[in-house]
């Protein structure tokens, strides 16, 4: 077993006969005191174990005790043994070790790439080896340096740079500056200033759906003599544990992670910075519910050293810190696209309702075709996969729905299939309705597959290709997409939101979004900030270059707010509307908030521990308000009724109490073990 040695201690009132010794000490997961201090920190406000909280950041090979070897990827190249003729004259049947063989003739072979050539790749790499035909070394990734060019920074980013170099020690900055301002090219210099220092080491966290090839390399060609290592879910195990390590040797001096990189160990670590800080993914939605931008802010203030986060979009809780009277953010602004001539993007609501046809208007329909005829390119946004949300029966209302779940099941015409995207249920689809016998089922609504059927129709020569995570599940496909768009191959892109960030399509000058109202009825009073920044993103899609960007979004409620303040790219005045609503409403960032998820399988013993732990909870302090427990939108998931609690503080040391003597009564309560609870700190998800 793999434990975490916490403390020692002389004596224990637990019986030495339940006592464990300590058979060794990995001294490779040993914390530095920093570390160790943001570990306990994060234990306690997220009141979460200590035991389970350091298991969440170890790498998992460490904790399976799988660590040991440090392995690294191989090149293949030819030796002078090598030739054509030595292939032709190899046995007919050792069909792979010839193609692996014809491979490395045309050039060097990446141990990557030749998994994927045959299955029995390395049987037949050792082959050839022992032919004496190919010698292997280390991998090192080439990179073209020649072409980077720095740009001289403008003013605007010199003082933003100024403002954060002059200070030293902890502070915190807020860059408030709109997609294409020359926000990275700010942290790139930044880094640069600080990787001056001996042995420094910077920390880049970006949203999972923003760390594509592309940031990536921009980062390496501008940083070719410094070690730079990134850390994301892509990576396999033994990849992440390679980097991890990197990273803690002090050996990577630029890592570039999303959220669970906050808790790499950095011994040189000099500055956070973190980008796109309003994004929700930076918060753990089960197991440790952390906020990475919180917890670097701890960790920044722990060592003392710059934190500085970045968007087009802040969050409310960050604006409220960096527009408040005492300031408690460096409030920084890039008001301006930096490229000479690229303006912004035209934005245009237009009137949809039912009659819609098939749910794109005519205008858009003009506006591709006019992209067309130039030869530009257009991106149609749909926030939902697969052909409708659901399948309708006309006769009786019926509507196919999950069993496991209070959701319904999503119909994906190319697969022929129903399935659940909640907890990926999937069965054929059916003709006939199974309350009425009607044949008369329809699909109701429409995902990306309608949307790309209607427009293959209305647009026979186009060509159309469809995003979203059923066509498009690796990075690689994203780097293809990459590629064939900056090679005219497409014309129109029909997507989700893994569309709307980080990609930067030169030709691409038109933008529809479809289903922007959803978010207009949802019950979270996050919703309206999302749905702004999320069209922000969008729109920053249309027009990076010099031919100036046109959006359109369909909707029926053309003065929302939301739309007002889009259409004038001022998300300044929206916020501080939102804002004040929240000071009105007592809401975050004017309150501190928590909530209880109870998940059982059965309802009574979900319903009985929600109310005891309301009830126990109210006895605990009057200046917390506890809300009734209700059912959150889905209130069955995957076979467990869901309840929840909502409980609200004007004071975050109030809210801690609370939830101190809370939690340890929670953990002891004779029903425990037939429910799942956990409590969520500062959440964000309703
Ligand atoms: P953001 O991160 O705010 O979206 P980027 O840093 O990616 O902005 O900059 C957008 C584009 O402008 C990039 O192509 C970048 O190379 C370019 N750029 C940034 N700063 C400058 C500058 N000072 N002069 C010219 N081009 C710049
Ligand atoms: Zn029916
Ligand atoms: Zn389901």
């Amino acid at each position: 077993m793999v434990g975490v040695i916490y403390g020692i201690s002389l004596s224990s009132d637990i019986h030495p006969s339940k006592l464990k010794s300590v058979i060794k000490v990995d001294p490779e997961i040993i914390f530095d005191a920093p570390m160790f201090k943001l570990l306990t920190f994060v234990s306690e406000y997220y009141h979460y174990p200590i035991g389970q909280t350091v298991m969440s950041v170890v790498p998992s090979r460490l904790k399976k005790n799988l660590n040991q070897l440090r392995k690294f990827e191989l090149i293949y190249q030819a030796t002078p043994k090598l030739t054509k003729a030595f292939i032709n004259q190899l046995p007919t049947r050792q069909l792979r070790i010839r193609k692996v063989a014809e491979e490395i003739l045309n050039g060097d072979l990446r141990q990557a790439d030749a998994m994927k050539l045959v299955s029995n790749w390395s049987e037949c790499i050792n082959q050839l080896e022992a032919y004496g035909c190919l010698k292997s070394k280390k991998y090192n990734p080439k990179l073209d340096v020649s072409t980077v060019e720095i740009p001289l920074l403008n003013d605007e980013q010199k003082s933003v740079i100024n403002a954060i170099t002059k200070k030293k020690g902890y502070q915190a900055s807020l860059i408030f500056g709109i997609t294409g301002s020359g926000k990275t090219e700010v942290y790139m210099q930044l880094i640069k200033h600080i990787l001056k220092e001996s042995q420094g080491q910077a920390l880049v966290l970006v949203p999972e759906i923003n760390l594509t090839p592309q940031l990536e390399n921009r980062f390496r060609t501008r940083f070719p003599n410094q070690k730079l290592v990134s850390l994301h879910s892509h990576l396999t195990d033994i990849e992440r544990l390679d980097n991890w390590r990197k990273a803690k040797s002090g050996e990577a001096s630029i890592i570039i992670g999303t959220r669970l990189a906050i808790f790499t160990p950095m011994p040189f670590i000099k500055i956070i910075i973190i980008d796109e800080e309003h994004d929700m993914s930076f918060k753990q939605q089960d197991g440790l519910r952390y906020h990475a931008r919180d917890v670097a802010m701890v960790r920044a203030k722990h060592i003392n050293i710059p934190i500085v986060l970045g968007t087009a979009t802040p969050s409310l809780e960050s604006w409220h810190n960096a527009t408040r009277i005492d300031n408690k953010y460096n409030f920084l602004k890039l008001n301006y696209r930096a490229v000479k001539n690229a303006s912004l993007p035209e934005i245009k609501t237009i009137l949809v309702n039912d009659k819609t046809k098939n749910g794109i208007s005519r205008a858009l329909v003009d506006a591709i075709h006019d992209r067309l005829e130039r030869k530009e390119q257009s991106l149609i946004f749909i926030n939902r996969r697969g052909f409708a949300p659901t399948l309708f029966c006309s006769s009786c209302s019926w509507t196919a729905e999950c069993k496991r779940c209070s959701s319904k099941l999503v119909v994906h015409r190319k697969t022929n299939r129903l399935k659940c995207h909640h907890c990926g249920y999937d069965q054929k689809i059916i003709n006939q309705c199974p309350l009425c016998d009607s044949m008369n089922l329809r699909p109701l609504g429409s995902g990306t597959q309608k949307v790309e059927e209607v427009l293959n129709k209305l647009f026979p020569g186009a060509s159309i290709l469809r995003v979203d995570r059923d066509t498009t599940r690796s990075k690689k496909s994203l780097t293809l997409l990459h590629d064939r768009m900056n090679n005219r191959e497409i014309d129109i892109l029909v997507g989700t939101q893994m569309l709307a960030k980080g990609h930067d399509f030169p030709l691409l000058t038109l933008v529809g979004v479809l289903d922007a109202d959803n978010a207009l009825y949802s019950p979270d009073y996050r919703a309206p900030e999302k749905l702004f920044s999320q069209l922000m993103q969008v729109s920053g899609r249309a027009g990076r270059s010099n031919i100036k960007g046109q959006v359109f979004i369909q909707t029926a409620f053309p003065n929302n707010p939301v739309f007002e303040g889009i259409k004038k790219h001022n998300y300044e005045i929206f916020s501080q509307t939102l804002l004040q609503e929240r000071e009105q409403m007592g809401l975050p960032p004017f309150s501190f908030t928590a909530i209880l998820r109870v998940e059982s399988k059965k309802l009574k013993y979900g319903e009985q521990f929600v109310n005891d732990a309301a009830k126990y909870a109210e006895s605990l302090s009057n200046k917390v308000v506890i809300y009734d427990p209700v059912r959150p939108s889905i209130e069955r998931l995957k076979g467990y009724e869901r309840f929840q609690l909502f409980i609200q503080a004007n004071a975050r040391k109030d809210l801690q109490n609370l939830l101190r003597q809370w939690s340890t009564y929670l953990r002891q309560y004779p029903l425990a073990n037939r429910v799942k609870w956990s409590i969520d700190v500062d959440p964000i998800e309703f």
